[in-house]
């Protein structure tokens, strides 16, 4: 029996989704009578995706279980109201809600609706959701769209970057003509090292050769308020300029730009876009649209998802270091990154600005989030004056947590933050944050993301996040430097980076806050101090 390639299987799954809202079991066994494929099949490919099978006639809660959310930390009355959710709406925790939000939210849908968001709730809150779902009534609550912009903090006019300035509309911006292609094409260095920056690659850009396919990811390496989305839909033609630009320098002769499948807006923006730019660099294109929470490295998930491929077998198949030599060959990039594209090569000025600054978004301990432009390497002293009147309010800083490309969490005492060019978001959990309860939480959200291609993805989040919660009911269990090895022989053994993405910040908590883990050594009285194997250090310059 012949299988069609996996993306004519998604195409097919979307079509229904988009149209029914969900899948039925009925729907997937007329799916694969129309493709001629077995059944299994098309239920092993939407099983890997929960938001495809959500049964109907019921709401459903979109829990955000992204890192900003996951600070707020939920006290007893707010789990007594979720739970009070929970038997009348069917719950989904997600490793984050892509849309630029508070902290915490949750996204509610009535059978047949469009989504809202329920922003920076508190129990109050959500016992009166609860009531407005009795009476199917949730006109209450913004949509989505609706949500804010985000301002800048502490950034003059004359010193922001263009490409921020773009996106905060004040800046002209050109479309890319013949010329600029020409001038890409001639000399590539300034994106090759723009995108070696930004970007993971296991073999330099040069040394790879041009890559057939130029993927631009708009959802990114981080789901939660993702700034890859977020600059996608904000300057659709900035960043189709860029993803053009990019493949002229890189040589690729075809840009895909992947969308979540229920994002039609963007979908049809980013076709006006590209139209305008692929012309005049004479190059294919297509918009792919795909799962948001394609449970894997983005990286991986994505180049797999467009080649049709299970993320699993191209993860089993690429192993750790990514699948950037897939056939055909494939370079995937951040919409973010390739939206300053553009100005790198000079068009508009700011040649190379992008090594000084660092443009990211800053969410605050209350959730407010503002731009922010950073040098890559500064105290926490100088960081902290920074954030303080762009998101601190007033309030203190317990720990950063930087995530983009890596991630790292840098406790209040370190001495000096390195910012990772890649960097999207920097979080800052407030003097009140339990970081245990927090890396808790970040186990959940891993939980969600793995796509159970192989054991320790499969088991390793549950399983630490089991040893956690005895930790916290003081039962005696492994100690805290047993739980570190634990962890770090499931990142080593794992088909993927994705584990390593949350497991090292696990263990950084761990490390740098061994207070807030009430572990007993071999049972005894005194909590012990993990000394990981991990090579960090309070105060180090960051990882390059
Ligand atoms: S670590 Fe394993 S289970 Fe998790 S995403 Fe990667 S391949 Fe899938």
């Amino acid at each position: 029996m012949n299988v069609p390639p996996q993306p004519e299987l998604a195409s097919t799954v979307l079509s229904v989704c988009r149209e029914k809202g969900h899948l039925s079991g009925q729907d997937m066994e007329t799916i694969a009578r129309s493709l001629h494929i077995p059944t299994s099949l098309v239920y092993g490919f939407c099983s890997q995706f929960p938001e495809f099978t959500r049964p109907p006639g019921r709401p459903l809660l979109r829990v955000c279980m992204g890192p900003a959310c996951a600070a707020a930390e939920p006290d007893a009355d707010m789990e007594r109201a979720m739970s009070g959710l929970e038997s009348r709406a069917d719950v989904l925790r997600v490793a984050g809600l892509t849309w630029p939000h508070g902290s915490p939210t949750l996204a509610v849908r009535l059978p047949g609706e469009e989504e809202r968001m329920v922003q920076g709730y508190r129990a109050n809150q959500l016992e009166e959701l609860a009531m407005n779902l009795d009476r199917k009534d949730l006109s209450a609550y913004p949509f989505p769209e609706a949500m804010a912009e985000y301002e800048v903090a502490g950034v003059d006019r004359g010193e922001m970057s263009p490409w921020l300035a773009s996106l905060v509309g004040r800046e002209p911006f050109l479309p890319p003509d013949a010329v600029a292609v020409r001038e890409a094409s001639r000399d590539p260095s300034p994106v090759y090292e723009l995108l070696e920056g930004e970007c993971v690659f296991p073999i330099p850009l040069p040394q790879s050769g041009p890559p057939e396919i130029l993927v631009c990811d708009t959802v990114g390496p981080s789901t939660e308020g993702s700034v890859d989305l977020l600059v996608a839909q904000a300057c659709p033609h900035v960043v189709a300029a860029g993803t053009v630009l990019a493949a002229a320098a890189t040589g690729a002769k075809k840009v895909v730009f992947f969308v979540p499948w229920d994002r039609v807006e963007l979908e049809a923006d980013l076709r006006r876009a590209a139209e305008e730019g692929a012309a005049a660099a004479d190059l294919e294109w297509e918009v792919f649209p795909g799962p948001t929470y394609i449970p894997c490295h983005r990286e991986i998930g994505v180049a797999a998802f467009m080649q049709g491929m299970m993320l699993w077998r191209a993860a089993s198949i690429c192993g750790r270091d990514g699948p950037m030599r897939l056939h055909p060959p494939t370079l995937v990039c951040g919409a973010s990154t390739l939206w300053k594209v553009p100005w790198v090569l000079g068009r508009g000025g700011g040649k190379e600005g992008w090594k000084e600054r660092l443009t990211l978004l800053a969410v605050g301990p209350k959730g407010v989030t503002r731009w922010v432009e950073l040098p890559p390497a500064l105290s926490v002293a100088e960081l902290v004056a920074r954030l303080s009147d762009a998101v601190l309010n007033g309030g203190r800083a317990r720990a950063l947590y930087l995530e983009g490309k890596e991630n790292r969490i840098y406790p209040e005492a370190a001495d000096r933050v390195g910012i990772p060019y890649g960097t999207r978001r920097l979080v800052v959990l407030g003097e009140d944050t339990h970081i245990a309860g927090w890396a808790r939480r970040m186990l959940s959200a891993a939980e969600e993301e793995c796509c159970g291609g192989c054991t320790p993805g499969r088991t390793g989040p549950p399983a630490a996040a089991s040893i956690l919660d005895s930790a916290a009911r003081g039962e005696k269990g492994e100690g805290m430097r047993e739980v570190a090895i634990m962890l770090e022989r499931a990142e080593l053994l794992a088909l993927c980076p994705q584990l390593l993405r949350t497991f090292s910040v696990v263990r950084e908590c761990m490390e740098f806050f061994p207070e807030d883990f009430s572990f007993r050594s071999g049972g005894g009285e005194q909590t012990e101090r993990m000394v990981s194997g991990s090579g960090n250090t309070h105060g180090m310059g960051g990882r390059r």
